[in-house]
């Protein structure tokens, strides 16, 4: 087996395309150089020996060393240097790439290679003491992190502690003999610390680096992330050596990192920082402020653009991001190292945006011709246009601007300030909107940031961690806020102007502006118009699937039709009784003596009900909506305390202890499997009745008033046998032919029903008989499937995901395998008795894209989910189609 390839200037080993093993890193590298572009040598060891190594107790393949060897000496042979040699130094860099980038793996060793001997080397080459020795320390400080897993604070202490001693604020200001002295502490150190000495033999440095790398694909964070993104472990990552070039030889030296379009807003200008004279990560590690690529964004009070610093190099620099746009037809991100004046290419990959920076540069890559349509439907993924789809702060509210930062991340977020990942956690489990404020953020952070609501950082620039983790979650972030000093032994932060937030307290973040604003500050929704709307038309010329809603309001029923949706999938009726002062005739209905009390009752709910409707079929516009008669355990609708007791009794003027007896008598050990959905009806038929009396005087008044073309779909909930659905079916039909007769109009309507427990997806072809639609509720399909309570599983679920059990909760992801199992039998089944059945899904997984997908996949006719979700499962169905 082939594990290792070669790249270099003429004669590339692997290819764009070879992700699978190459990983994203290895396969751009060599997709670089074949277009041209400089890439410094190296090689890539493959994802299938990672794979190969946890398969085989953590051993390599017996091929692996001598693949290596080979390779090597092809790098020493491109850059006429040599490995380990004390003349002539080959120094090499060891970085992880899986197919997908992953945050939470070793990152990065640089400068490997170094030893005592080979330093003299370098020296010799650059004529730089002071240059070689400032390699040599940070390989240490690196490797001992990343490699032996040392706790990276160590080292610095020391490194501060020499500046300190000198009186120095930069490591810059270190001279050579500093540096000569620091690896010598440095090296005292690791010894003490990890018990075996600095390993110098660089074969074995290169062998620890490539361990650690493939070491930590399994580690906690690694795993946690994967999780998170629904990566496979399977997967494994792959690891590039390559040769060095430094970026840190001096001031015609640079490195940076920059975005072909502006990864917030998508704009087509060339946005980027970098950093004169410094290596790889001191861009991104946030300890010195970098400097602007361009003068595009200008401000004044910004560092020296490296289009005046560095005109030649930036020069070099637009040529290539102008090969790299047409050749990927899409914005990439890339990182590049200016060695004496000369640039290199050490990465580019496809950038991570913003929703609206994705929709942005997708509308306008169709307009350049670089992409179709269908490229630009693909590009887009459906969950991310959560962030487009969510407020931004009211313009008109007033709001206390306590500081200001960098706008990494766009939205608006309010929550209580925390300022650790772990108090986030537990926080949000808690239900508790948190904003996580760190001085800056690391992968150790991740699942803080997940549960936050938004992210505040005092250091580090657009590109930092906090930014780019923020930005590919959707969240809101404000980054490198230098206005605040944040106090983690006090729990509190500082502003420049004097203001105190302590833990608890509330602030808004706004991460469009880069604001951080005292208290919550209103926020209004999203204007939808625009490359939005723009990308979801063409998604919707792809897409076979239908998208509904689930809406229960006139006003819901607006805002869905607004993102989209093409009707209504689920108007939970029992939502209006807790309208205004409904309750009370429900109660009454509900605590009635007798058939005459209940109707009594029923009277006063009829005409709201109705009301209700009426809004919902004006607002839907002919556009079909399906209405769910009362579905919940009734005691789900009664007084719960005392007080409530006492203030029903008097309302209805009966005593007391009855109702209170009453209250109790209702009480049940399982109500989810208990009196509730078609049971109520078949024990009071009159509910229904009312229910159905509403509905089609609401659609015959329209009809006959106001000319509306309206087909209403009256939905029966929690059948298990077809017997409940033929009497209720008949009990629908003599009123809703009872109302059609008294309007004297002619309106059609269907009867249907969900499919929500096991034994009617079973059952389908026999329940099918009697309905005209089946919508499959999947909540209680997925609660019933499994026998896990959907509101008690909350609790354990989550350990059960954490220990692999579930790979996902199943109440998020349709569980295809089981649940998914019954649904498409289920369907099946019932087109098998009326091949005209209308089949859908209504329950939470209609908006969940994975979810969408499958449904499309076994032929259902449409999705219904929340009013948010509705562009979400629209491009979700797109991208099923294509
Ligand atoms: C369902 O069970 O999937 C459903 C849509 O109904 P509800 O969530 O109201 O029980
Ligand atoms: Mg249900």
């Amino acid at each position: 087996t082939k594990y290792v390839y070669f790249f270099g200037e003429g004669q590339v080993e692997g290819a764009g395309d070879m992700k699978n093993l190459l990983g994203g890193k290895g396969a751009n590298l060599a997709e670089m150089l074949s277009i041209g572009l400089p890439v410094p040598a190296g090689f890539t060891l493959t994802t299938e020996v990672c794979t190969a190594f946890y398969d085989n107790n953590r051993h390599y393949p017996e091929e692996l060393s001598g693949q290596v060897k080979e390779a090597l000496g092809k790098v020493e042979a491109q850059m006429g240097k040599k490995f380990g040699d004390p003349k002539n130094p080959l120094l090499v860099s060891v970085r992880s790439g899986a197919r997908a980038s992953m945050p939470g793996m070793m990152d990065t060793v640089l400068n490997l290679g170094l030893n005592d001997e080979t330093v003299q080397g370098i020296i010799d080459q650059s004529g730089d003491p002071r240059f070689a020795y400032d390699s040599y320390r940070r390989f240490i400080q690196m490797y001992s992190n990343v490699v032996l897993e040392m706790d990276g604070d160590v080292l610095e202490h020391i490194l501060e502690k020499k500046k300190e001693e000198k009186g120095v604020e930069l490591d810059t200001e270190l001279n050579a003999a500093d540096l000569k002295m620091l690896v010598e502490q440095f090296k005292k150190k690791v010894q003490e610390v990890v018990g075996q000495a600095f390993p110098e033999d660089p074969e074995e440095q290169l062998w620890g680096a490539i361990g650690a790398v493939f070491g930590s694909w399994m580690n906690p964070r690694a795993i946690t992330y994967r999780k998170l993104n629904d990566i496979p472990a399977e997967w494994g990552t792959a690891v590039n050596v390559q040769s060095m070039v430094y970026g840190n030889m001096g001031d015609d030296c640079a490195t940076g990192v920059a975005f072909t379009r502006d990864p917030s807003t998508g704009e087509n200008y060339f946005y980027g920082e970098y950093l004169v004279n410094a290596q790889g990560e001191d861009v991104v590690a946030g300890i010195r402020t970098p400097q602007p690529i361009n003068k595009a964004k200008y401000k004044e009070g910004d560092l020296p653009a490296m289009e005046d610093v560095l005109p030649e190099c930036y020069q070099q620099l637009l040529e290539v991001r102008s090969i790299l746009e047409k050749h990927y037809r899409d914005m990439q991100d890339i990182e590049f190292t200016i060695e004496k004046g000369k640039l290199y290419m050490l990465q580019t990959r496809n950038g991570k945006r913003t929703a609206k920076a994705a929709t942005h540069i997708a509308a306008e890559m169709v307009k350049e011709g670089l992409i179709s349509k269908k490229e630009a439907v693909l590009r887009i993924e459906p969950e991310q246009l959560d962030q487009l789809l969510h407020p931004s702060l009211d313009p008109a509210a007033d709001k206390d601007v306590i500081a200001k930062g960098l706008p990494a991340s766009p939205g608006a977020a309010s929550g209580m300030v925390v300022f650790n990942a772990d108090e986030a956690e537990e926080q949000a489990r808690l239900k508790k909107r948190v904003i996580l404020v760190r001085v800056e953020t690391s992968p150790e952070d991740i699942h803080g940031m997940h549960a936050a609501q938004g992210i505040l950082t005092a250091r580090g620039g657009m590109t930092s961690h906090a930014a780019v983790v923020a930005r590919g979650m959707g969240k809101c972030c404000v980054a490198g806020c230098g206005d605040v000093k944040i106090d983690y032994e006090k729990q509190q932060f500082t502003t420049k102007g004097g203001v105190v937030v302590k833990r608890g307290d509330m602030i808004t973040l706004d991460g469009s502006a880069g604001e951080v604003i005292y208290g919550d500050v209103p926020k209004v929704q999203p204007e939808l118009s625009g490359d939005f709307a723009e990308v979801m038309t063409w998604a919707d010329e792809f897409r076979r699937l239908k998208v509904r809603t689930n809406a229960d309001t006139p006003h819901d029923s607006k805002v869905a039709r607004e993102f989209g949706a093409e009707g209504i999938g689920l108007c939970r009726t029992e939502h209006m009784f807790f309208e205004g002062d409904r309750i009370q005739a429900v109660r009454e209905m509900i605590l009635a003596e007798d058939l005459t009390g209940r109707e009594k009752a029923l009277a006063k709910i009829l005409p709201m009900q109705k009301s209700d409707f009426l809004g919902i079929f004006r607002e839907m516009k002919g556009l079909p909506v399906t209405i769910r008669l009362l579905d919940p355990p009734l005691h789900e609708f009664l007084p719960q305390t005392d007080d409530d007791v006492a203030e029903l009794a008097s309302a209805c003027g009966v005593k007391f202890s009855d109702v209170k007896a009453h209250v109790e008598h209702l009480h049940e050990f399982n109500p989810m499997l208990g009196h509730r959905g078609c049971r109520l009806a078949i024990s009071y038929p009159e509910v229904y009745d009312m229910q159905v009396r509403a509905i089609m005087e609401a659609a015959c008044e329209l009809v006959k008033n106001e000319g509306f073309d309206i087909v209403p779909e009256i939905m029966i909930p929690l059948v298990a046998h077809v017997n409940e659905l033929k009497i209720l079916r008949e009990n629908a039909v003599a009123v809703a032919e009872e109302v059609i007769k008294e309007f004297g109009v002619e309106v059609e309507y269907l009867i249907g029903t969900m499919i929500e427990l096991p034994r009617a997806a079973l059952m389908a072809d026999k329940v099918a008989e009697q309905a005209d639609f089946f919508s499959f509720g999947t909540n209680d399909l997925t609660q019933t499937t499994y026998g896990l309570s959907r509101d008690d599983s909350g609790h354990f679920l989550p350990d059960y995901v954490e220990r692999g059990v579930f790979r996902r909760d199943p109440f998020v992801y349709l569980d295809r395998a089981g649940v998914g199992q019954l649904v498409k039998m289920g369907k099946e089944k019932g087109r098998a008795t009326r091949p005209d059945l209308k089949v859908g899904i209504c329950g939470e997984h209609g908006g969940e894209p994975s979810s969408v997908i499958f449904c499309h996949e076994i032929g259902l006719d449409y999705v219904s989910c929340s009013p948010y979700r509705v562009p979400i499962a629209r491009l979700a169905a797109a991208h099923a189609a294509l």
